[in-house]
């Protein structure tokens, strides 16, 4: 394994969050190797570590001020072994190749999970929604689908949103992708509810997450109920977290944004939280405007010169980032550790380090690695997809019992799989085996292709 790994550094140099997700998934599979002696034969892990097709492009686009823009499109088609690709695009002035390449990674293996015929994939561009009016975000978006239409179709590659991309997006995205093709079809998912959406989607990470560790929680013989919580980010995923969190009976004391974050000990009650969305997803508003409004609350500024987040040293039961990769380092860990949380359960991709991770496994905490724990969003997209190709609406109350069904099916799976494997209690080798041989078996199946 160790010369795969060096090998996948070589051809892949500087590309180091994909190195990460890739270290992550190898050094976990061996038990599965062991007991598959055809997948080491067919070289299925340097073969999955390889994306079947990686595309980059230019897009220019005219603001309203009519300068010209020039930014980066991808797609990465990672693997199409279950299915479809299937995964987010992300806006954001981060995004490159490597970033994209792990998120595509994850996505494949996640997909896996769901149970559902899902491919992995991931794109984006380092366009920065931020700040743009409504027309600008409606040209970038058209100038994006004109040239990602060639690779993408209902049957082929079906993209969904990420961070930076939420239902406006998704919306000028899809109207320009019928336009040009002259075909409405379910190509995207995250619609809105009147043009092809799924009931729930919004809502599906967040509280498909809480659904994951609240079945944790339950097989020790605990619950949410009366748990503090800390959340990062305000974006989809943790408002809605936070509103699952609510509806258990826990108090969610934190929210940040990339400026900074608020504590708010009183708790982020329904009120709050109505505030929050409105806040994020309406007015597109920072964090920091909480704290103004409730005189209970604080905001803490990002410090630039901490090699920590003071998010993580708030004393708490539960945490859940949900912001983006890499938020709790080995300090944030430490953090936590020594307040002895319960359960860390990961919204965002990849918000762990290595080193991160296993300090709170060796604490005896609860992990849930992202690739199960935030696998909600992807499966109502699935849901989505199948609703669109049967011309059906579900009911809110139908896909959201689905949503439950699946998240408890990852949970369960998890945990027998770590357990068959000898690894009892480890949700993360257990996630990582059980997804792997799945795609490992499709791949031996379909031959060398
Ligand atoms: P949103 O764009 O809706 O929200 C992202 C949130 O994270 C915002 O509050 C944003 O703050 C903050 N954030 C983004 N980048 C940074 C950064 N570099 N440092 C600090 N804060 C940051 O995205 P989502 O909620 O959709 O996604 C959040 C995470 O969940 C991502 O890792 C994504 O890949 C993952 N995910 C999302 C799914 C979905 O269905 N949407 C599905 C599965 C995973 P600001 O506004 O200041 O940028």
């Amino acid at each position: 394994m160790a010369d795969i790994f060096e090998n996948l550094i070589a051809k892949n140099p500087g590309e180091t969050e994909f190195h990460q997700a890739a270290k992550e998934v190898i050094s976990s599979i061996q038990p599965v190797l062991d007991a598959n002696p055809k997948f080491v034969e067919e070289r299925i892990v340097e073969r999955v570590l390889e994306p079947e097709r990686l595309i980059s492009f230019k897009v220019e686009w005219i603001d309203d001020r009519g300068r010209v823009h020039i930014n980066k499109g991808f797609r990465v088609q990672m693997n199409s072994a279950m299915g479809p690709y299937k995964g987010g695009l992300r806006f954001h002035p981060s995004v490159n190749q490597s970033i994209l390449k792990f998120l595509a990674f994850e996505q494949v293996f996640k997909n896996a999970l769901t149970t559902l015929p899902l491919g992995g994939g991931k794109g984006g561009s380092d366009f920065d929604p931020k700040g743009r009016s409504d027309k600008e975000v409606m040209k970038f978006c058209q100038a994006f689908m004109r040239e990602l239409m060639r690779h993408i179709g209902p049957h082929l590659d079906v993209p969904a949103g990420d961070i930076g991309v939420g239902g406006r997006e998704i919306g000028y995205l899809f109207g320009s992708y019928k336009k040009i093709r002259n075909e409405f079809s379910g190509v995207l998912t995250g619609k809105g509810l009147n043009w092809g959406g799924s009931n729930m989607r919004p809502e599906a990470t967040g509280y498909g997450l809480i659904y994951f560790a609240d079945s944790m929680l339950k097989a020790n013989g605990d619950s949410l109920e009366g748990k503090t919580c800390i959340i990062s980010g305000s974006g989809n995923v943790a408002l809605y977290a936070i509103e699952k969190l609510n509806s258990l009976g826990a108090k969610v004391i934190s929210a940040s944004d990339s400026s900074g974050f608020i504590v708010d000990e009183a708790g982020i009650d329904k009120g709050k939280l109505d505030f929050l969305m409105d806040l994020k997803f309406n007015r597109r508003g920072r964090i920091s405007e909480y704290a103004e409004k409730y005189s209970e609350a604080r905001y803490v500024a990002k410090n630039k010169e901490l090699d920590y987040n003071p998010l993580w040293e708030l004393k708490a039961d539960c945490a859940f980032p949900c912001a983006t990769q890499n938020e709790i380092n080995k300090k944030d860990a430490e953090h936590l550790v020594k307040n002895e949380t319960k359960l860390l359960a990961e919204g965002a991709n990849m918000p762990t380090t290595l080193d991160g991770i296993e300090l709170i496994q060796k604490s005896g905490a609860l992990y849930a690695p992202a690739k199960a724990s935030n696998a909600g969003g992807v499966a109502t997209s699935g849901l989505e997809m199948t609703q669109n190709r049967m011309g059906l609406y579900w009911k809110r109350e139908e896909v959201d019992e689905r949503l439950q069904e699946i998240m408890k099916n990852i949970h369960d799976t998890s945990l027998s799989v770590a357990e068959k494997y000898g690894h009892p209690g480890d949700y993360l080798s257990g996630a990582n085996m059980a997804a792997f041989e799945k795609v490992a078996q499709s791949m031996v199946d379909q031959g060398v292709i």
